[in-house]
């Protein structure tokens, strides 16, 4: 049995370290908001390459933190990948806005910048890029044809911890990186946790002011903030995790090196990677028109695959009144219909990887 994530053996690694971190909390007796969310909030925004981090309650959240203080809201219409998990969209829902889809390049899966300017409309406040199975988008094109619109730019780097466009880490291309630390993640607390990172001082004040009931001093509320913190404990686990992320980054793209060279020349479409960009192999996500009976085929064989996503955004039942016709994101709808990801994960060794490679000839041989 080849598990997709062996989180277990992931976390287990570090299992001194974390119970040094929980033992560093328990002696401390703070529990919210005290040195090590501010020490993991410095170690972070160091690693991002960014000036700015503020750890929050979860990676949704950071999205929602980010366009709030951003003044995002009802009446304005903001662009999302139509090929996201749904977080993206809800985030814009969330703060009264409107999510409006723009179809991605087919190879990536990322946002398409060359489709942006079409979508804009008076109404267009900002542009949600998501850096998608670890691989960035087009950052450097879609902030310049934002700030040619005069638009803001939110990145949703919840699977991109790390990546690399034109040699320089995500973090702070746009206005504001919203990060995830779930436990799947590249970087994945012991439960759930996040972090927007910025390199605009005041954004960043705006909201650490907002995951804190918009208090900055106890009992004074000078917006309608939110409960939105990383805990103490979630951060001195993550600041246990946080020096691993780069030798596990490069195990990933080890493994992916492995699929793209023994998968080449199989009737499978494999993930193609910009020249620009180095991915951290969030996930491998490959497809083929017979998706569904090749997992099957490859349950059978014992492998762990997954869906990243089966269901588009503008089909679920959430956005329903947003009234997208269907077809009218073929590439979206194409890609939720074909696409699964191969396991992945800084413990998976070679011969697991290959025998995933064999499995799937196999699988796809039987197929005819
Ligand atoms: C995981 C994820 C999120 C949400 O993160 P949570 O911490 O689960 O709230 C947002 N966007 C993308 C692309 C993700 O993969």
């Amino acid at each position: 049995m080849i598990p997709f994530l062996d989180l277990k053996a992931i976390n287990l690694r570090q299992s001194e370290a974390m119970h040094a971190a929980l033992e560093r909390v328990l002696q401390s007796g703070w529990l919210i908001l005290g040195q090590e969310v501010e020490q993991f909030e410095r170690e972070y925004a160091a690693w991002c390459e960014a000036k700015h981090c503020i750890g929050v309650a979860n990676g949704l959240d950071a999205l929602i933190l980010a366009l709030k203080a951003l003044d995002i809201g009802p009446g304005d219409e903001v662009l999302v990948p139509s090929n996201t998990y749904i977080a993206t969209w809800l985030a814009v829902s969330h703060v009264g806005a409107t999510p409006v889809p723009v179809e991605p390049v087919e190879g990536t899966c990322n946002m398409d910048p060359a489709r942006i300017a079409a979508a804009i409309t008076p109404r267009t406040r900002a542009v949600m890029p998501v850096h998608l199975y670890g691989q960035p988008a087009a950052i450097n094109d879609i902030v310049a044809i934002a700030r040619q619109h005069g638009l803001k730019v939110v990145e949703d780097g919840a699977q991109a911890h790390g990546a690399r466009i034109d040699g320089a880490r995500l973090g702070a291309h746009g206005d504001a990186v919203a990060w995830s630390f779930y436990p799947g993640k590249n970087l994945g607390a012991l439960g759930d946790g996040g972090a927007v990172t910025t390199n605009d001082p005041q954004l960043a004040e705006r909201i650490r002011v907002l995951r804190n009931y918009g208090s900055r001093v106890k009992y004074q509320n000078e917006v309608i903030g939110y409960n939105s913190r990383l805990d103490e404990l979630q951060a001195a686990f993550l600041r246990a995790k946080l020096p691993l992320l780069d030798a596990d980054n490069a195990r990933r793209r080890e493994i992916a090196a492995i699929y793209q060279r023994e998968l080449a020349g199989l009737p499978l479409t494999l993930p193609q990677v910009r020249a620009d960009v180095e991915p951290v192999w969030h996930l491998f996500v490959v497809r083929h028109p017979k998706r569904d009976a090749i997992i099957e085929g490859l349950k059978v064989a014992g492998v762990g695959i997954v869906v990243h996503y089966p269901i588009a955004p503008h089909q679920q039942q959430a956005y329903a009144s947003l009234n997208v016709p269907a077809g009218s994101l073929p590439l979206a709808e194409r890609i939720h219909a074909e696409v699964f990801s191969l396991p992945i994960g800084p413990t998976q060794t070679d011969a697991q990887t290959l025998a995933v490679v064999q499995a799937l000839r196999d699988v796809l041989r039987a197929l005819g």
